[in-house]
């Protein structure tokens, strides 16, 4: 018989496991009883529509034993079992490659919760045992397999017997050692209330045989001990419970024996709807971001069962794809146990529900926000670049279920603000919601163009993520109040004297600007004397609905069209430079050329774009340096 190597990235996780911290090792039980509990579910939804199996509640249970002489523990389901094959490779390879991508992305910090990070089931066996056996009998088959491992070194399978269909797991309890006590795991009272703490609301019965205490027949005070056996859990899903009975460990324990994610939930929302349709839910919202949450590998959905018959691992339907970061199950006894996953897309109770559960997120996730603004900016760090897709997403089809749940960064209060909390502030002569648009907080509060508008006391809304700018363009407004770029050319402040001012001055360099426009042709739609500069001799504004901030990302992805913004070169007459200018442009048309594309290639630069030819460009202030 040969012994096979695990996967190379199996052995290196099983390493990890094994020593890792003591306090995680009772969780070995909640995993191997999930997998039976699993096996069950397979072979009763099988039966469900198959005549052929008889599905006799009465002999579909789990059982653990313990026997303390051999120092094993047994947990037995009458579940689905596994042919040789299936054996092979569900146990040969720890976690998929999910678990080992996060792994390399996040090298693993000291003190993290190395075991809920990957929720490896059956390898935790390991935490508490030296060697463990598997024997199992797959349903359909006459033969039964035995697959062993003493942990790193591999695993062996070979032929074997077995009575009935279904699967036994025994594991060999560790010797204990200095400062770990393993023998508690042979103690029938420790193994019992772990059950009771993991795995009360598993729907089968878990058996154990318990030692019971009677008065000895024919005495009045003498008493033995006697074996029965009785079902330990109490079969009554967490969901179907009074949310007076569950404490908050409760909710946490049912997060992690679902493997929903590697963190403790921020938020739980137990849902108990009676009506035209009803259900029982219970939703989560993490509390980190998945790490594959913003690729096209994470799959977003909900648990879905019909009357406690799980139907379907994640219903895609049930969540809209900006709440695709919750977690959870959903059970109702409306739904019809045959449909299909094409069917379910038309199902109305299962519209009705989804609908319901949006709302409720929704009503959450601003409660939250009321009353738990540390913890909604907790969220809002891992989960408000989705908000903002959904307001963008559907040509806004969904903005108003969304625009509460907005922050962004305030030049004012120096933290995230909402955008009611914005309005609400104004000045009275304020007629826009501005915002600034730019690669980090710091590099906006560089920007000349919020020059002005910080100097009249005007509060800006700081824009660092892509999104942002293309999801505010689909909002358009906010209670009445139109949204403004501070890059955009007419800022929207009205001073009749400063404008008339401008507009004169404009008129008197008329020629000039004229010059400059001709030497820049079609690099910029116009120049113009800046209304917004103060300390800055020039800057770029924009007109039209392309932001110069949506050029830059619209042509960074591939095949782009090449958009353009329409841009202008603002002038700031103010500044002494322009006094130069002027002066090349009477006397000295090469300066005056010089002078311009200096000009243009310094706002492009604060603009965070690139130069079309920087070595020109440094040549030309060589020039200026002789
Ligand atoms: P997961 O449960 O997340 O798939 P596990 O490591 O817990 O990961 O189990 C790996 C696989 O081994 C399961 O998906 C299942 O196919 C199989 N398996 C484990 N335990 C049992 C069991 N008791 N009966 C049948 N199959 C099992
Ligand atoms: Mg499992």
């Amino acid at each position: 018989m040969e012994t096979k190597q695990f996967k190379a990235e199996s052995k290196r996780l099983l390493d990890l496991m094994i020593n890792s911290i003591y306090t995680h090792r009772e969780i070995f039980l909640r995993e191997l009883i999930s997998n039976a509990s699993d096996a069950i579910d397979k072979i009763y939804y099988k039966s469900l529509s198959d005549d052929n199996i008889n599905f006799n509640k009465e002999n579909f249970f789990i059982k653990v034993s313990i026997d303390k002489e051999n120092r094993t523990i047994k947990i037995s389901d009458t579940g689905i079992g596994m042919n040789k094959e299936e054996l092979d490779n569900n146990l040969g390879v720890i976690a998929k490659s999910g678990s080992l991508q996060f792994k390399k992305e996040n090298e693993i910090k000291d003190g993290y919760d190395i075991i809920g990070q990957f929720g490896v089931g059956f390898y935790s066996s390991f935490l508490i045992a030296d060697k463990v056996t598997v024997i199992t009998k797959a349903f359909g088959s006459n033969e039964a397999y035995k697959w062993e491992s003493t942990g790193v070194e591999g695993y062996t399978i070979e032929p074997s017997t077995k009575d009935t269909v279904g699967t036994d797991i025994i594991l060999h309890v560790k010797t204990n050692t200095d400062d770990e006590n393993f023998d508690e795991y042979l103690n029938e009272y420790k193994i019992q209330s772990l059950i009771k703490k993991y795995s009360d609301f598993i729907r089968y019965p878990i058996k154990m045989d318990l030692t019971e205490r009677k008065l000895k027949e024919g005495t009045e005070s003498e008493y033995e001990d006697y074996i029965e056996e009785k079902v330990v859990n109490s079969m009554v899903p967490i969901w179907r419970k009074n949310k007076n009975e569950l404490t908050q460990e409760d909710y946490s324990n049912f997060y992690k024996e679902k493997h929903y994610g590697f963190d403790t939930p921020l938020k739980h929302i137990h849902l108990s709807v009676d009506g035209t349709v009803s259900y029982n839910a219970i939703l989560y919202i993490p509390e980190n971001m998945p790490y594959d949450f913003y690729t096209k590998d994470y799959e977003k959905g909900l648990e879905l069962y019909s009357n406690g018959v799980m139907i379907m691992n994640k219903c895609s339907d049930l969540l809209p794809d900006y709440f695709g970061f919750v977690k959870g199950i959903v059970d109702s006894e409306d739904l019809s146990l045959n449909i299909s996953r094409e069917i379910l897309q038309h199902d109305r109770q299962l519209r009705f529900i989804a609908k319901n559960i949006k709302n409720k997120i929704k009503s959450e996730l601003e409660k939250m926000l009321r009353n738990e603004r540390e913890n909604y900016e907790k969220f809002y760090k891992a989960f408000g670049r989705t908000l903002k897709f959904g307001v963008y997403d559907n040509f806004g089809a969904e903005k108003e279920v969304l625009e509460d749940l907005l922050m962004f960064y305030s030049s004012k209060e120096k933290k995230m603000v909402t955008l009611d909390e914005y309005v609400t502030r104004m000045a009275e002569d304020q007629k826009y919601i501005y915002y600034a648009v730019g690669e980090s907080i710091d590099r906006i509060e560089k920007m000349p163009q919020t020059e002005l508008l910080l100097d009249k006391g005007y509060e800006i809304l700081y824009f660092t993520d892509d999104i942002d700018e293309f999801a505010i363009k689909m909002l358009m407004k906010y209670k009445e109040k139109e949204f403004k770029s501070v890059s955009s050319s007419d800022l929207g402040i009205e001073n009749n004297d400063e404008e008339n001012k401008v507009e004169e001055n404009n008129e008197e360099n008329k020629s000039l600007f004229d010059a400059m426009k001709d030497i820049l042709s079609d690099k910029i739609s116009s120049v113009k004397v800046s209304k917004k500069l103060k300390n800055h001799p020039v800057c770029l504004s924009n007109e039209g609905d392309l932001s110069i901030e949506m050029e830059k990302l619209l042509n960074s992805m591939p095949n782009n069209q090449g958009v353009k913004a329409e841009k202008v070169l603002e002038i700031n007459t103010n500044h002494e430079v322009f006094i130069s200018l002027k002066d090349a442009y009477e006397n000295d048309k090469d300066k005056f050329n010089l002078y311009t594309n200096l000009l243009y290639n310094q706002a492009l630069l604060i603009e965070g774009l690139s130069i079309s030819d920087p070595v020109e460009f440094t040549n030309n202030i060589c020039k200026l340096m002789k």
